[in-house]
């Protein structure tokens, strides 16, 4: 293993020399794309930035090689290796971290189309062809991505279907599973008495952000915090028990092992005067603040209306990444 190989996601300002790079180097992958798609790669390439599905490795500063994931049809495509500079470690690496990707929002077979050449390497890392190809043709492979998986995320995988959360639900929310934290510390009582814990570096910056505001005469109430994926479970099973129908369910509540309440670093509030959990909070004077101060201490609204997860407005859920963003301090 080289150790300095690195793969992370690609960037905003990377996507025009990427575009370049499968305009002129996969050609091969530009004849099976419908012409308008060829004319906006860029466009097309931009799409996977918020699911990070664009991957590329990069070694000694230098690219030598990306991958990108589609998502909806589980696929592994437009993979591409610097014959230079890149070795079959490398490639192995980049198939890994697209697997381990997608297996994180669910997906359990992951599909390939390959050059003859690249069948018998992509067989080593578990690959079988789905089809019989002709001599020479292109080879569609695909690889069973559940045996390599962690243990709670089968076990998610079992509890989905003892629910009947559909298989797809990962991709089709746009969620990744999230895993519990194990590291979190009570930051006291919620609106309820309950004892509420967070992720500790959340935990400091939510009490720097609720001292902040109490300077401006907010009240900012934890009513959520830090939760399990058992009691998320539970949350499902009350709403189901309920008779509420699953797409409503989904549409207000993460499944288990899904929400960002699992890392500790997801914040459900209120202030005084308004009902717990209620679209209510959008037009409170905390909410106002929160939107224009709660990036300075790394907090985010996750679901906001109108979000590309399709999930349902929550004004009051707020998570704690840890970067700052700087274009709000
Ligand atoms: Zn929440």
């Amino acid at each position: 293993m080289n150790p300095t190989l690195r793969i992370r996601p690609a960037r905003r300002a990377e996507l025009s020399r990427l575009a370049g790079l499968i305009r002129n180097r996969l050609p091969d992958l530009m004849k099976t794309q419908p012409a308008t798609q060829r004319e906006n790669i860029e466009k097309n390439l931009l799409k996977l930035l918020p699911d990070e599905s664009l991957l590329i490795a990069i070694e000694n500063r230098q690219l030598v090689g990306m991958a990108a994931l589609d998502l909806d049809r589980a696929r592994l495509m437009a993979m591409y290796l610097d014959p230079k500079a890149a070795h079959a470690d490398a490639t192995r690496r980049l198939v890994r971290a697209v697997e381990k990707h997608a297996r994180s929002f669910g997906i359990g077979r992951l599909e390939c189309t390959v050059k003859p050449q690249a069948w018998s390497f992509m067989e080593k890392l578990g690959y079988q062809a789905t089809v019989t190809a002709g001599e020479g043709e292109p080879v569609t492979l695909a690889r069973d991505l559940v045996e390599d998986a962690e243990d709670w995320q089968r076990r998610v995988a079992e509890l989905h279907r003892e629910l009947g959360i559909p298989s797809n639900y990962g991709v089709r929310y746009r969620l990744r599973m999230i895993p519990e934290n194990t590291d979190c510390l009570s930051i006291g009582a919620d609106i309820f008495d309950r004892d509420i814990q967070l992720d500790r570096a959340a935990a400091d910056a939510w009490k720097a952000m609720k001292t902040d505001a109490q300077r401006s005469n907010i009240e900012l109430q934890p009513v959520s915090g830090f939760r399990t994926v058992a009691y998320q479970a539970g949350l499902i099973r009350k709403k189901l028990n309920a008779n509420t129908p699953m797409g409503r369910i989904l549409r207000s509540s993460a499944a288990p092992g899904y929400s960002e309440h699992h890392s500790g670093c997801a914040l459900d509030l209120t202030t005084p005067g308004v009902s717990p959990l209620s679209a209510e909070f959008s037009m409170s004077r905390a909410y106002e603040w929160l939107k224009a101060r709660a990036g300075m201490y790394g907090f985010h609204e996750s679901y906001p209306n109108n979000n590309r997860h399709n999930i349902d407005w929550e004004p009051w859920h707020w998570c704690y990444h840890r970067h700052v963003d700087p274009r709000t301090t």
